[in-house]
């Protein structure tokens, strides 16, 4: 069988050996007594690009969404999300347990949530339901197949919700970026904090940012080590991040264009998906197929591997380390597909 082409996610990158050489001569200390400079690096690299007071280094990205709700809202409170984001099915209903939330969920379907249906939810109270405390939104979307939010969307929702905080899950939020053509800052702009991973399409091993105002982000650091999460010579993975902020954000538009081109693949092999590739935007193709956990095993057989993340929803995404001839061998493969 030719070399597998891994396109389960943008999270099997190997790091890059500038990452490798950084890591190797990080100058670190106790970050659990703020004494790790290169951290502290990153974390202000962070909060610069964002246009926020302060950033955290974390573990996981789902830690920094964790610690996120842990700081926006209260046990008991309610936060309106889209009915597929991450926090809501992709993390082991660890909000109900670490943070205590309910969600009031959304269509997002699209990606980007309905007005009226934001409307009737920020309405609720008026009916004698939970008030909405916060929102999540998750950008780029990644159910709905990477989709991007443009600020004039999210400026749009964050004028409709007022007060309330947004936070912004931005695990893919340089895809958006760079999808948009629109600065990382810009996109922040409507969301109090905001979420991004380092360990996805920018390769570093581990890692994601939690960033937002100072006082928030004092808290969250607190937050940080109640869930266990405070590191210690973690400078040798900051240095990679750093790397991975400076060099890996602009090379995300050939892993968008290799999507594309294989969105394409998918839509004219599966024209019963009712698929349209132009959707994909960024790096992940997603679409419903009845079939689709046979799709996806069907192209294993050969060696290119997705997965799925519903019953019929399959998911294929690209990431640095699947180049233009890896690429190739998977639209081939795809070409070849039984409907
Ligand atoms: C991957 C992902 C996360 C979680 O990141 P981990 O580092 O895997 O914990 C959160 N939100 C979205 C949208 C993601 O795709």
């Amino acid at each position: 069988m030719a070399r597998v082409v891994d396109l389960r996610s943008d999270t099997v990158t190997q790091p890059t050996e500038a990452m490798r050489e950084a890591m190797a001569t990080a100058v670190v200390g106790d970050d659990g007594y703020g004494e790790d400079p290169t951290v502290a690096a990153l974390e202000a690299r962070f909060a610069t690009l964002t246009a926020k007071e302060a950033a955290l280094f974390v573990p996981s990205g789902v830690m920094g969404n964790q610690i996120a709700l842990r700081v926006l809202c209260a046990p008991g409170d309610v936060i309106l999300t889209g009915a597929h984001q991450h926090v809501v099915g992709f993390e082991m209903g660890a909000a109900a347990r670490n943070a205590g939330v309910q969600f009031w969920t959304v269509d997002d379907a699209a990606g980007v949530f309905d007005p009226t249906e934001v409307a009737e939810a920020l309405a609720a109270e008026d009916d004698h339901q939970v008030a909405v405390r916060a929102l999540a939104v998750e950008n780029t979307h990644m159910y709905a197949g990477g989709v991007p939010w443009s600020s004039p969307v999210l400026a749009e929702l964050a004028a409709q919700v007022g007060e309330r905080p947004i936070h912004l899950d931005g695990a893919r939020l340089f895809n958006a970026a760079v999808a948009t053509g629109e600065g990382a800052a810009a996109l922040c702009a409507p969301a109090t904090t905001v979420m991004a991973c380092l360990s996805k399409g920018l390769c570093a091993p581990v890692g994601s940012m939690l960033a937002g105002p100072a006082s928030l982000i004092e808290r969250a650091r607190v937050e940080r080590k109640r869930l266990g999460g405070a590191l210690r010579q973690a400078g040798v993975l900051a240095a990679a991040g750093i790397v991975a902020l400076d060099t890996m954000v602009e090379r995300l538009a050939d892993d968008h264009r290799r999507a594309r081109h294989l969105a394409e693949a998918f839509a004219r092999a599966l024209p019963e998906a009712d698929y349209d590739p132009a959707t994909c935007r960024t790096n992940v193709v997603s679409f419903d197929h009845p079939e689709a956990r046979r799709i996806v095993a069907d192209l294993g057989e050969v060696g290119v591997l997705g997965g799925t993340v519903g019953p019929r929803r399959a998911r294929f995404v690209t990431h640095h380390d699947v180049d233009d001839d890896g690429l190739e061998r998977a639209v081939a493969a795809v070409a070849r597909l039984r409907g």
